[in-house]
């Protein structure tokens, strides 16, 4: 393993924890290219309101700009999460060269978790190096997880207690 994997993987779980801070699943990328970093992203599905918001598509958009043109060549990428098949498309499609990931996605994962982008006979197959910090990056998406549960239990809870209320007050009245 490339010796600074775990240096730009804690990079991508700082982009991380930023986007947890807005309420976004916590998935953060870095675009690495001789050993510097080159694009930094972090998802904003739910605050940019767009499906495409994805860390690793704003990271491939970024560094493309950066690179002045499409293929992002001697390039590798840092995600704290697996990618899902659009993102995995869009590494094929700018022709990364490697992706370190560190959680892995029995939902979306398209680097060998649900499938294998890597199986179908591309054009292009990026290097996978997989779990990577791990734990790390897991555990940054469960507690996001639980806290969410534990906010809508406790959201729940009051609009029960509200409704309760109003109805007392029908019957009082
Ligand atoms: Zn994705």
């Amino acid at each position: 393993m490339n010796e600074n994997a775990e240096k730009f993987m804690r990079e991508a779980i700082r982009q991380a924890k930023r986007a947890a801070a807005k309420g976004e699943v916590p998935v953060g990328a870095v675009i690495v290219r001789d050993g510097e970093i080159i694009s930094r992203a972090y998802n904003t599905r739910e605050t940019g309101k767009n499906a495409l918001c994805h860390a690793e598509i704003k990271a491939i958009h970024r560094a493309c700009r950066k690179l002045g043109g499409w293929r992002l060549p001697g390039c590798e990428m840092y995600v704290t999460m697996e990618p899902c098949p659009m993102c995995a498309g869009a590494i094929v499609n700018a022709r990364i060269v490697s992706v370190y990931y560190g959680a892995y996605d029995k939902k979306a994962g398209a680097f060998g978790t649900l499938f294998d982008m890597n199986a179908f006979g591309l054009n292009h197959k990026p290097e996978i190096v997989a779990g990577v910090l791990e734990e790390e990056c897991s555990a940054l998406l469960s507690s996001f997880f639980f806290e969410l549960r534990e906010r809508r239990k406790r959201e729940k809870k009051e609009r029960n207690a509200e409704k309760e209320k109003q109805a007392k007050e029908m019957i009082e009245n």
